[in-house]
């Protein structure tokens, strides 16, 4: 079947232009000059941009933390996702130490089969580097379309990796052409000053941010780096990364030419220290999340805003790893160090970096970059996704610069009881969204189903030299 996306504004890499887009079963199959495509069904997109559906590379659905799980399952994350003009997502498969890597990944197979929205991939977690582990991720390269592979230089004794693990991994990284992906924060150090504020009675959740010190994220990026420039120029890409230190690590990284790379999440250009996790009561653990949110006192989010604008941050993606407040967060009363950690934004991610737009901090093309099409180039999915294009999946949003979303716990859809965002006004609105030619939702009605979104074995990075 086909379908005629018409009158609408098309925003690619090669800038925006005034477009009609043939949709031609679940691929995109032809653009043409305004008016000159074939008399088919059409979608009227006047007004609105036509974007490439959005990528988010950083997601944990069910993830089990601290002794509870994540409260998005596949299949609650995904509608949410889809809800928010985001058909991908990226997910963390999770072997743990002493467990092996193939069982993790099957683990996460079976968690996600059948039940998914949208398309979805997998990164691979390493628990625990060893020469088994390193033989297996030679082994998802080649047969599992697995191509990055995240490690932990925080959480000592659950997913923490010492720098000779790190090394290790790196090198066989560098070999077969994969992608390393980095937790950066010194983990043993942090330990430390968790057991001294606990001791000296400091235990309400803005502690969680205190004690993990900006100097402590800039320390581990600075090594990881390091350590890949040793491994032969690893591609190396950092996580969540939150503060100016540790972005100008990556800058000047980047400045050398080498192959480093970094994303921020929503929460770090919006929320802060002070204002959230510093919330009276015990109200701050909702944004208990690590890296932490840092002080509205220093410079972080400008500097973020402008690692967005010129490419020293990539990517934006959530970091999606939702827990209710109730029984959830609320483990960790009286000890901010039992606190689930994670914040739920999968649903807002493409409207809050949209407002970056509005208030003049991106263009509307790198928006489009920083949600869809470098997550695709990253992590092996271009041009079949990320990308408005004849060939490509027809993921496509319908975004109107003219409507308005109020984020709220009344109006979410993902499984949480609190939103971290929640009354914030963005200028803008997510209209209508296909996956794969279908159109899912539309006018906030939902119409995908569970169970149709694809398992996507992803290709090496496209930023590799
Ligand atoms: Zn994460």
């Amino acid at each position: 079947m086909s379908l005629l996306i018409t009158g609408g504004t098309v925003i690619g890499p090669t800038g925006a232009i005034a477009a009609d887009v043939l949709v031609d079963g679940e691929t995109i199959a032809a653009i043409f000059a305004p008016g000159q495509g074939p008399g088919v069904e059409t979608l009227d997109a006047t007004g609105k941009y036509v974007i490439p559906g959005g990528i988010d590379a950083h997601t944990h659905m069910e993830l089990p933390f601290g002794g509870t799980s994540a409260s998005d399952t596949f299949d609650t994350g995904t509608r949410a996702a889809a809800y928010g003009g985001t058909t991908t997502i990226i997910d963390f498969a999770v072997q743990r130490t002493g467990e092996v890597v193939q069982d993790g990944l099957a683990a996460w197979h079976a968690k996600a089969d059948g039940n998914c929205h949208i398309d979805y991939a997998f990164h691979m977690i390493l628990g625990g580097v060893d020469d088994d582990s390193l033989k297996a991720m030679d082994q998802l390269v080649a047969d599992e379309g697995v191509t990055s592979f995240k490690l932990f230089m925080a959480y000592p004794g659950v997913f923490y990796s010492d720098d000779g693990q790190i090394l290790r991994a790196m090198q066989k990284a560098r070999d077969n052409g994969s992608m390393i992906m980095m937790h950066a924060e010194n983990g043993i150090a942090i330990d430390v000053l968790v057991q001294q504020a606990l001791a000296r009675g400091e235990t309400d959740p803005i502690y969680h941010g205190i004690t993990r010190p900006e100097a402590l994220e800039a320390e581990a990026t600075h090594r990881a780096i390091a350590l890949a420039e040793v491994a032969r120029d690893c591609p190396l890409y950092i996580v969540h990364l939150s503060a100016s230190r540790a972005l100008e690590h990556v800058a000047a990284a980047r400045d050398a030419g080498r192959n480093v790379f970094a994303e921020t999440c929503p929460q770090y250009l919006y929320l802060t220290l002070e204002d959230q996790l510093g919330a009276p009561g015990f109200e701050g653990a909702k944004w208990v999340c690590s890296t932490p949110l840092r002080s509205k006192h220093e410079s972080h989010q400008r500097d973020l805003w402008r690692g967005l604008r010129s490419n020293d941050l990539a990517i934006v993606s959530t970091d999606h790893c939702p827990f209710c407040f109730k029984d959830q967060k609320e483990r960790g009363v009286g000890d901010f160090s039992k606190i689930p950690n994670g914040i739920g934004g999968v649903e807002h991610r493409v409207d809050l970096v949209y407002q970056g737009v509005v208030d003049g901090k991106l263009s509307v093309e790198r928006w489009v970059e920083t949600i869809s099409t470098t997550p695709a180039r990253m992590f092996g999915l271009y041009p079949k996704k990320g990308v408005i294009a004849p060939g490509s999946d027809a993921d496509i949003v319908l975004y109107d610069p003219n409507g308005r979303t109020r984020i709220s716990v009344e109006t979410h859809h993902m499984n949480m009881d609190h939103s971290a965002y929640e009354g914030y006004e963005i200028a803008g609105r997510v209209d209508t969204v296909l996956s794969r030619g279908e159109v899912i939702v539309s006018d906030g009605t939902y119409h995908g189903a569970k169970g149709r979104g694809r398992y996507l074995r992803r290709g090496l990075s496209s930023y590799l030299v």
